[in-house]
């Protein structure tokens, strides 16, 4: 095996964890605490009560699953030590399963509780005995009326999501389930918001809580760069698939996916070159050799995708990226900040694109009022844009052939493709072999997207776990937002000529003086790039960069020719 450098799970460890939680989590890939599990596991490890206010994406399961799990005694008894109320069945089989693999080898007994699942399972698991019980509030009051539910022996209590809770109704029953817990317990309340009445439960059922609150570390937005961030919301099965198309729309020249774990980088990774990608994964289990390989291969251009940990990526200063793409929300505001700022640098070009699911839509407006900055919400490329990118390339590279000055030396095969054959014909004949060189058509399924939403208000309440479907809340989604005020520039310099989307932008702020924001989409084919700019800058881009060398060419700049 090779050496582990970066000490991953000294993170964990210097929490005080037990060494069959830190194997667990070193074992899912974790390389290191997210900034809420740093702030609460000590104390919840220390016993106190505790008031997080945190969102979905912030690793707050693992935060307070692992101080419960490291508290667990080996007990004679089958009833249960610690009681987890969530708001949904999801999140109860969801933070059921996390807790069960966090606690694998401590041979933990967990069990999710949620209406809509046959009574008669739970009724037979509890009968032999578990040591923790995820539930949503309606059941598990139904097991506490019927007997079938002892909560006599609990020593810890956590509400998580406690707003969605009270939002759902839950409020009573959580009264209700609480008064049959020991007075003297451990209290934990997770809230994404704080509203009073949160604050009411706080001090009605904590004691002398320890509040935490993420998000508040203002200092690192100052130094974001401007670069274009988007967002796609997107179910969890479809992202994979949806990696795929975003890249293929960017067509990024080199770009960063940031995973969570070393697993997703490996996945991920894999997924990416099955598509055709030059992709490689860099995580915190890689020798510094390793890493350095990989870094060098992306430098020399034969890598253009990296995919990597947090971890593995500090320090990392790779002049080429144009693109950041975070596979997930990252766990802090500040790891958003600190991710993108590897685009964009000297005023370059960058883009910032991050795959959300429904429920992480909270964090994202997390992160846009610490970096007071927008995340667009797009709507995810369909198969027809794809299709329709590709044509229009097609389209653009045959228009720029035509001014080709070496097309003569085809004419004696034209002129005998000309006997049997139309001219119009063949030309079609042409642009066909010309696109199935490209990759041809697309050929691949349609990704359910999620509309933007307001995922609260549209639960229902419903005493047995109120169920919603990220998928099923469809209806129209955001449409791009790119302005008609901005314009398409040919630039007859490519990928062959070693043109890199960082300089063009360099020579456009360079020398046409325009901040790097307003460059917009740039792409770059063999032979020449397109890049969008502000219509009321056109002008003056043109005429400055006719006047300079870009690669040392002095290439053709002029308005993209045909309408769009
Ligand atoms: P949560 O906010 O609890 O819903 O967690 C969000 C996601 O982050 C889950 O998929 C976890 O498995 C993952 N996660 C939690 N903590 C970490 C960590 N320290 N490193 C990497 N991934 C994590």
């Amino acid at each position: 095996m090779e050496e582990d450098l970066l000490d991953n799970s000294a993170g964990f460890a210097a929490l005080g964890l037990r060494s069959e939680l830190l194997k667990a989590l070193s074992d899912l890939g974790y390389e290191e605490p997210t900034p809420i599990q740093r702030e609460a596991i000590p104390p919840l490890i220390a016993g106190k009560d505790l008031v997080g206010q945190a969102a979905t994406g912030t690793g707050k399961t693992a935060a307070f699953a692992l101080p419960l799990l490291q508290g667990l005694e080996p007990r004679e008894s089958g009833s249960p030590a610690a009681l987890i109320l969530v708001p949904t069945r999801e999140l109860a089989e969801q933070v059921s399963q996390a807790t069960h693999r966090y606690g694998r080898d401590l041979g933990v007994r967990v069990l999710p509780v949620y209406g809509g699942q046959p009574i008669s399972r739970q009724l037979q698991v509890l009968r032999r005995g578990v040591d923790i019980v995820v539930g949503t509030p309606g059941r598990v009051l139904d097991h506490i009326e019927r007997g079938t539910l002892q909560l006599g022996e609990i020593r810890a209590v956590v509400l998580d999501e406690a707003d969605e809770m009270l939002d759902m109704g839950f409020a009573e029953d959580i009264e209700a389930i609480l008064a049959e817990t020991p007075e003297v317990r451990q209290t934990v309340l997770f809230s994404a918001t704080m509203p009073p009445r949160i604050d009411a439960i706080a001090r009605r059922h904590l004691r002398e809580p320890l509040r935490i609150r993420m998000g508040r570390d203002t200092a690192a937005a100052d130094t974001l760069p401007r670069v274009r961030q988007s967002a796609f919301l997107i179910a969890r099965a479809h992202k994979t698939a949806a990696l795929g198309r975003v890249l293929d729309v960017e067509a990024p020249q080199a770009a960063i996916v940031f995973c969570r774990t070393r697993e997703e980088v490996d996945e991920v990774t894999q997924s990416l070159n099955g598509r055709g990608y030059r992709a490689e994964a860099l995580h915190g289990g890689m020798s510094q050799d390793q890493r350095d390989r990989v870094m060098s291969r992306l430098r020399a251009g034969t890598t253009e995708l990296l995919v990597a940990t947090d971890v593995a990526a500090r320090g990392l200063d790779v002049e080429q990226l144009t693109h950041v793409i975070n596979y997930n929300v990252p766990s802090a505001p500040e790891a958003y900040v600190h991710r993108i700022g590897r685009v964009g640098r000297a005023g370059r070009e960058g883009a910032a694109i991050t795959l959300a699911e429904p429920r992480e839509q909270r964090m994202l407006k997390a992160i846009e009022r610490l970096t007071g900055q927008r995340i667009t919400a797009e709507k995810l490329p369909t198969v027809t844009d794809l299709r329709a990118k590709r044509l229009e390339l097609l389209r653009t590279t045959v228009h720029e052939a035509l001014e080709d000055d070496d097309l003569d030396r085809f004419r004696p095969i034209l002129e005998l493709l000309a006997d049997d054959a139309d001219i119009e014909l063949i030309a079609l004949a042409g642009l066909k072999l010309l696109h199935d060189a490209n990759g041809g058509d697309v050929d691949e399924p349609e990704i359910p997207t999620v509309s933007p939403g307001r995922e609260r208000e549209s639960r229902p309440r419903d005493a047995s776990g109120g169920r919603y479907d990220d998928d099923r809340r469809g209806g129209p989604a955001r449409q791009r937002s790119s302005g008609n005020d901005t314009t398409r520039l040919f630039v007859g310099l490519g990928r062959r000529s070693g043109l890199r989307p960082q300089d063009l932008v360099g020579a456009i702020t360079g020398e046409a003086g325009l901040p790097s924001r307003d460059v917009g989409a740039i792409q770059i084919t063999d032979r020449f790039a397109l890049v969008e700019v502000p219509e009321s800058a056109a002008e003056r881009v043109i005429r400055s960069l006719q006047q300079t060398t870009i690669r040392g060419k002095r290439p053709t700049v002029r308005r993209e020719r045909f309408e769009r």
